[in-house]
């Protein structure tokens, strides 16, 4: 096969030139060739840029060259569409069987860019009518919009050439257009409607035009061929389920995006990357969830929303970057990413919110920002790798289930700044042993329900319930750190006290009822000693001379 000869069926490409003849095979314009078209010689009407081109399309165009029609309109176009009589022409076909060209240099429409879709399933110029193989508008040249459905259902349609000025492509346009590989699309394009080519099942590659400012509502979702787009750097908007295309590998997003709509690339189950510009501000709900061959993601500074399961099921996601400017993370953002190893959390969040983190099955470790106040429901639920969190002292509650089947941690350190603590937040963590859980937390209900390993350890030291073990170890642990402060304190005060060991002791005992016992430590000591039936002061001193 020569240079020349690459095969590159269903591309999509800019239009440059002025004549819509293109290799059958290769897609390439008559204009960008060194030599003229040959004709196929049986039909005379398939046409390539060479001899290896026509032997590689010989497959396909066999079953169909000798039955080929050609058919063209030049005149009275807006009549035969209206009225119906070339669609009727076109359904007495057989399928795969008529090139069509329409070179009227005075229509500016076909269809109706108005037709609602209910109406367009009916209506549409050439809805299913499936003889049609190629279709060349390009001598309309003052067409500027193809209408809702105009080709819908097409099925056997390969190939579309629009013309130059066209501006607008209505919704569903080519919905269903499954043997559609190639479409010119010219740069006047600046809308391009709901659906316009959802389910074009051969199309393989999409460049779409300069000046297009949107992608409709699900344009080229389960174009389940197409791997790879290029977007316009006049792009703003990306529409919902704009690309929900398991073949799609790679994505540069332009400089001028700002918003990803809802899913709009959801299912892109062959997606391994993706390029993030500094224009993006809004990533909508779903945007990348269940993009299951990602694998790393680093988003930009200029993100401020992050939607619910933005990257929900990405399974072979394993790192996260994100950036200082998002101050919350919502439902489910990262959830089912089990093969997520590594997050950078930035200081700027607040909040993660419900199952942010949920079955990260491989996350082992994970640090919280200092600027976190709540964990919502489930937010590390089912992270069954974790073994080790640190929490900040900025967080102030945990929710529901939070660290709920969090089978391999071991040891948790509740904050002092910690006021609630939600119901089974840490159920099911069977292998947890150590927890430390200052007074202030609230706990809901069944906050340490199967957590087999600390019940173990709290029967062991005779206690009723794993609650009441870590409020008397939270105690313990304090007034241990306590009463050997206040112990530092008294040998420091006695070896600066003058006479004998006895008059030394007798007078550092006689300042020390009297010394801080209003401040925190002391308090809380005292507090203790009247609980456990010590006499306030006097029991103070009394505890720390028997340590003398
Ligand atoms: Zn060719
Ligand atoms: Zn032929």
């Amino acid at each position: 096969m020569s240079k020349n000869a690459t095969p590159n069926i269903g591309s999509l490409s800019l239009s440059s030139g002025t004549q819509s003849r293109c290799c059958w095979y290769c897609g390439r314009g008559e204009e960008t060739l060194a030599t003229k078209l040959q004709k196929c010689g049986r039909c005379g009407l398939a046409v390539y840029c060479n001899r290896e081109c026509q032997r590689g399309d010989w497959k396909l165009h066999k079953a169909k060259c000798k039955r080929l029609t050609e058919i063209v309109v030049d005149t009275d176009v807006k009549n035969r569409l209206r009225s119906g009589a070339l669609k009727r022409q076109l359904l007495t076909l057989s399928e795969g069987t008529v090139i069509l060209t329409i070179r009227d240099p005075d229509i500016t429409t076909i269809g109706d860019m108005n037709l609602a879709v209910e109406r367009a399933q009916f209506e549409a110029p050439f809805l299913v009518c499936k003889s049609l193989l190629r279709v060349d508008l390009k001598g309309c040249t003052k067409l500027t919009s193809v209408g809702s459905g105009a080709f819908w259902d097409c099925t056997s349609l390969t190939s579309v050439v629009l013309p130059d000025r066209l501006t607008q492509l209505g919704d569903s346009a080519f919905q269903d257009c499954t043997s559609l590989t190639s479409v010119v699309f010219p740069n006047s394009l600046t809308v391009l409607g709901e659906a316009a080519f959802v389910a074009c099942s051969a199309l393989t590659s999409v460049v779409l035009p300069n000046n297009l400012t949107q992608i409709g509502l699900a344009a080229f979702l389960d174009c389940s061929s197409l791997t790879s787009v290029v977007l316009p750097d006049s792009l703003t908007m990306l529409g919902e389920s704009a690309f929900g295309c398991t073949s799609l590998t790679s994505v540069l997003l332009p400089d001028s995006l700002t918003m990803l709509g809802n899913g709009a690339f959801g299912q892109c189950s062959s997606l391994t990357s993706v390029v993030f510009r500094d224009s993006l501000t809004q990533i909508d709900n779903g945007a990348f969830s269940d993009c299951t061959s990602l694998t790393s993601v680093v988003l930009p500074d200029s993100l401020t929303e992050l939607g619910e399961q933005a990257f929900g099921g990405c399974s072979s996601l394993t790192s996260v970057v994100l950036p200082d400017s998002l101050t919350e993370l919502v439902f489910a953002a990262f959830g089912r990413c089990t093969s997520l190893t590594s997050v950078v959390l930035p200081n700027s969040l607040t909040q993660l919110g419900k199952q942010a983190f949920q079955e990260c099955t491989s996350l082992t470790s994970m640090v919280l920002p200092n600027s976190l106040t709540q964990l919502s429901e489930a937010a590390f639920g089912g992270c069954t790798s974790l073994t080790s969190v640190v929490l900040p002292n900025s967080l102030t509650q945990v929710g529901f289930g939070a660290f709920s089947e969090c089978t391999s941690l071991t040891s948790v350190v509740l904050p002092d700044s910690l006021t609630q603590v939600g119901g089974a937040a840490f159920c099911e963590c069977t292998s947890l042993t150590s927890v430390v859980m200052p007074d202030s937390a609230v706990l809901g209900d069944y906050v340490f329900e199967q957590c087999d390993a600390l019940l173990q350890k709290a029967t062991f030291a005779g206690f009723d319930s794993v609650e009441l073990y870590l409020r008397h170890r939270y105690i313990s642990i304090t007034l241990r750190k306590l009463v050997l402060r206040l112990l530092g304190k008294y040998n420091r005060a006695v070896n600066n006290a003058e006479g004998t060991e006895a008059e030394k002791h007798a007078s550092v005992l006689a300042q020390f009822p009297a010394d801080n016992s209003g401040s925190l430590d002391v308090g809380l000591f005292l507090k203790a000693m009247s609980a456990s039936g010590g006499d306030g002061e006097k029991g103070l001193v009394g505890y720390i001379l028997k340590f003398v």
